[in-house]
């Protein structure tokens, strides 16, 4: 499309230590927008979103939102900017039930939704709301990181594995909730394994493979795309 991406991350690179993990990864998400980032373990796509949030420290290259540069920015000023990170072990507070999960986060940015409004999205939640964070199944505890991070303001998502582990009930859940969050607008970047469930949920797919990224898939190709995406997942 013609119109300027949200999101561009473009000749990334991230070290851990001595370790140089990214090499000149790029990639753009246009406003409204599900993209995914698929790959084997220890591509990088971890790293990727987490080079984003700024959470590792030694990364180069660009990445804007929005048009502005947050290379060089602290976590902080990037959740203000209004970016939010899910992480894979989701990261519940196991002694606090699910309202005060909901609590912690702060507001960094006017419109980030109530109590009631992510109860709203998620009624399975607010039937849960007294249960402390060790008494949720997985899936409640992936809904609740999710929706922890709405609460926030923040209009790009970016989700780590939120499937990983789940019963298949369970993925068509968080599928429903990824298309409902799309419908409202958010723009999200998604890792993920399993590419059938990203191709319900995703308009496109980068494939990334060693810190690259080696491909381009849309999700109306996915389907005849399977031998290739069969090699480049090693499925
Ligand atoms: P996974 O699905 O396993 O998380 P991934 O594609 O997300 O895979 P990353 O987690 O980004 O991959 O890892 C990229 C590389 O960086 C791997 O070689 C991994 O071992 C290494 N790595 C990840 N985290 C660290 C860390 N904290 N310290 C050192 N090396 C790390």
């Amino acid at each position: 499309t013609g119109t300027a991406p949200l999101l561009s991350v473009q000749d990334l690179n991230a070290w851990y230590g001595e370790s140089h993990v990214l090499h000149g990864i790029g990639f753009d998400v246009q406003p409204g927008e599900v993209v995914t980032l698929l790959g084997r373990n220890g591509a990088g796509k971890t790293t990727t979103l987490k080079c984003v949030m700024g959470i590792v420290s030694s990364r180069k290259g660009s990445i804007t939102f929005d048009g502005r540069e947050l290379i060089k920015l602290p976590s902080n000023q990037i959740a203000r900017a209004g970016i939010a990170f899910c992480p894979e072990e989701r990261a519940i507070f196991a002694s606090l039930d699910v309202v005060e999960n909901l609590m912690l986060p702060p507001v960094v940015k006017p419109g980030g939704m109530t109590v009631d409004e992510v109860f709203g999205l998620f009624p399975r939640l607010k039937e849960r709301g007294s249960s402390q964070g060790t008494k949720l199944s997985g899936g409640e505890q992936q809904m609740l990181a999710i929706a922890r991070i709405l609460r926030t303001g923040a209009n790009l998502l970016l989700l780590d594995e939120p499937t990983e582990g789940l019963a298949p009930v369970i993925v068509q859940q968080i599928g429903d909730i990824i298309r409902a969050l799309k419908a409202k607008g958010f723009t999200i970047v998604l890792v993920e394994q399993n590419f059938h469930f990203a191709s319900t949920v995703a308009d496109r797919h980068y494939v990334v493979e060693e810190g690259r990224v080696v491909d381009m898939i849309a999700s109306d190709a996915i389907a005849s795309s399977q031998e290739k995406l069969k090699t480049y997942l090693g499925v």
